[in-house]
């Protein structure tokens, strides 16, 4: 028997086959339904794998969208799966940074992995996905060709952390003429800044794993661990830790 973690997020639905070793993954877009996107993402990462449903023994639901699938076998935060994914991919981690579509997290974990505190942001969109996306919309640029941008351009400071007030302020430095890449630069100068505020509120100890989608993005990683004068972690697919922190606590406990 197999063991299944399905993340359910905002933006994005991450599922992970393992038995052991990683058999399969598969994302989808979460969509307005997460009941539908759970179940396509779980579909999709067992064919990966070569096997049917009937050989998932455990299915473990994490994300916001956890609470919708009847599938589930358990159902666990997001908080203790992003611990120990990050745990099982860089055993030496202290602390997770995940930045997700809609929110921010910064967990702390004890020697052995499990979570020792952690602190979340999601009650605003400031140093999330959604900030960025906004953010690049205005520049009329994806978010890659906003760190494209960014990179080597001599950054402006924005005074607004809001999303509602960083969009005008935005605004009005472009109608002023300033160059979009100091513009970029301060954009994601203000996430840096925003994961850094929240990473004040606990202790922050290394090694750092750098998870979530946004963590794909090199240069977003390289102004985040400057910001935080630390070197981070970031698997090689950051957006699954989540989904894969789930499998795992489902095989543990099938070997129960
Ligand atoms: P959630 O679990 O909240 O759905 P994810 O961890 O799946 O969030 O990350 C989704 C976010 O990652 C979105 O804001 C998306 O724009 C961003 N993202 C996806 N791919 C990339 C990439 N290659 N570079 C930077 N950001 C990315």
């Amino acid at each position: 028997m197999v063991s299944v973690g399905i993340d359910i997020g905002s933006t994005a639905t991450k599922a992970v086959v393992f038995d052991g070793e990683i058999l399969g993954q598969a994302m989808v877009p979460t969509g307005w339904d997460p009941k539908e996107s759970g179940l396509h993402a779980f579909r999709a990462a067992l064919e990966k794998a070569g096997i049917t449903e009937g050989t998932a023994g455990q299915i473990v639901g994490t994300g916001y969208g956890r609470i919708s699938l009847p599938i589930f076998t358990s159902r666990i935060t997001e908080i203790t799966c992003h611990a120990r994914g990050a745990h099982h991919l860089h055993p030496d981690t202290r602390t997770v940074i995940d930045i997700g579509g809609q929110d921010s997290k910064v967990i702390s974990l004890n020697p052995d992995g499990s979570v020792a505190d952690f602190i979340m942001n999601d009650k605003c969109a400031a140093g999330t996905g959604r900030f960025l996306q906004v953010m690049a919309g205005i520049l009329d640029a994806s978010l890659e060709e906003l760190c494209i941008l960014a990179d080597g351009a001599d950054p402006v400071s924005l005074s607004s952390m809001c999303t509602v007030f960083a969009e005008s302020e935005v605004i009005g430095l472009l109608a002023r003429g300033i160059d979009k890449g100091s513009i970029a630069g301060g954009i994601i100068g203000t996430i840096a800044s925003r994961i850094n505020a929240l990473a004040g509120r606990i202790p922050l100890m290394e090694k750092i794993t750098f998870s979530g989608g946004i963590a794909q993005n090199s240069f977003i990683c390289r102004s985040i661990g400057k910001s935080l004068g630390a070197s981070l972690h970031v698997p090689t697919a950051p957006q699954y830790v989540g989904a894969l922190g789930a499998a795992l606590l489902g095989w543990e406990r099938s070997l129960d």
